[in-house]
């Protein structure tokens, strides 16, 4: 959708005379593009930020249609923080660039690229965007390893004590608890997913990379004919040839793809399609980023304890 950022202007102007008022409560305002960085931040700035996601967690990442109100939000944040690669490459720097704010520009203080320091999967020898692919850099959706996570926290931590420098205290205490927990909490996915280790699937889209070498499963081809191609007649032909010949039985999907070709390839192998989630929000029960592996990890569970039901 197109706007006309100029009519919006006003509005703009206002919010930035709300912004000082933010600041003078001595909280930093951060903007993420995604509701999982949303649930970092939280957790390693706590009290002293005041955080909120421009895409919901049922959004597919990738296609996030700019509006006004995410313009607003940017003009006025102290902080931005974005997975990065080429994740939001259709949507971001045209946001940024409208946002006009030097705080959160890619090379300022204020601009956080969660993906550097992580171990990307997937890293093409050349970049080319031949036939649509949006995984040029390397596969982006890296927040489903929580082993990441920690990663990303750390990168989190070091951008708040540099706005921040006289709370580094705090912050450091509160992404010790965070490591702390996910520590006790991969432990638990890592015992619930040993029975599982080698399962084999098909995915819809190839963004599980991180969470297959998590927990051990593998997706093996994708209804995609490559990352950002809608699915077609000879893909799902050789997908359900696939399957069959390997006795596969599962098709795991984001809930923001349509399900049409899944099903259609499900019914023809008698198998299941489950919906996983790709992010945080996306069902309501997935509040934080520990609940995105709880609910990932019982839904696999299920699919291949009753494999074909
Ligand atoms: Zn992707």
């Amino acid at each position: 959708m197109i706007y006309d950022f100029s009519r919006v202007l006003a509005i703009v102007v206002l919010s930035v005379s709300f912004a000082s008022s933010v600041r003078a409560q001595n909280k930093l305002n951060v903007v993420t593009t995604l509701p999982d960085l949303e649930s970092i931040v939280y957790s390693v700035g706590g009290d002293l930020v005041e955080v909120t996601s421009i895409a919901t967690g049922y959004q597919n990442p990738h296609f996030v249609d700019p509006k006004p109100s995410f313009i607003m939000r940017l003009t006025r944040a102290d902080m931005f923080v974005t997975v990065g690669l080429d994740l939001e490459t259709g949507w971001v720097p045209s946001l940024l660039n409208s946002a006009r704010n030097p705080d959160i520009t890619p090379g300022s203080e204020g601009y956080v690229d969660t993906s550097i320091n992580i171990p990307l999967l997937d890293v093409p020898s050349s970049v080319s965007r031949e036939q649509g692919d949006i995984h040029v850099f390397g596969n982006p959706h890296y927040w489903l390893d929580p082993e990441n996570g920690k990663i990303m926290a750390e990168t989190i931590r070091d951008a708040l004590v540099r706005l921040q420098p006289e709370s580094a205290t705090l912050f450091d205490s509160n992404l010790e608890s965070f490591l702390t927990q996910i520590d006790i909490k991969i432990e638990e996915w890592n015992a619930e997913m040993k029975p599982y280790k080698g399962q084999r699937l098909i995915a819809y889209h190839n963004q599980w990379p991180y969470l297959e070498a998590a927990f051990g499963v593998i997706a093996i081809d994708f209804l995609e004919p490559k990352p950002g191609i809608p699915p077609t007649p000879s893909q799902l032909a050789k997908i359900i040839s696939l399957m069959k010949q390997e006795s596969l039985s599962t098709i795991i999907i984001a809930p923001y793809f349509r399900t049409d070709s899944a099903d259609l390839v499900a019914r023809n192998v008698s198998g299941n399609v489950v919906i996983l989630a790709a992010s945080v929000g996306a069902f309501s029960e997935i509040k934080t980023y520990f609940d995105l592996f709880d609910y990932n990890i019982a839904r696999l569970k299920e699919a291949f304890d009753s494999p074909g039901s």
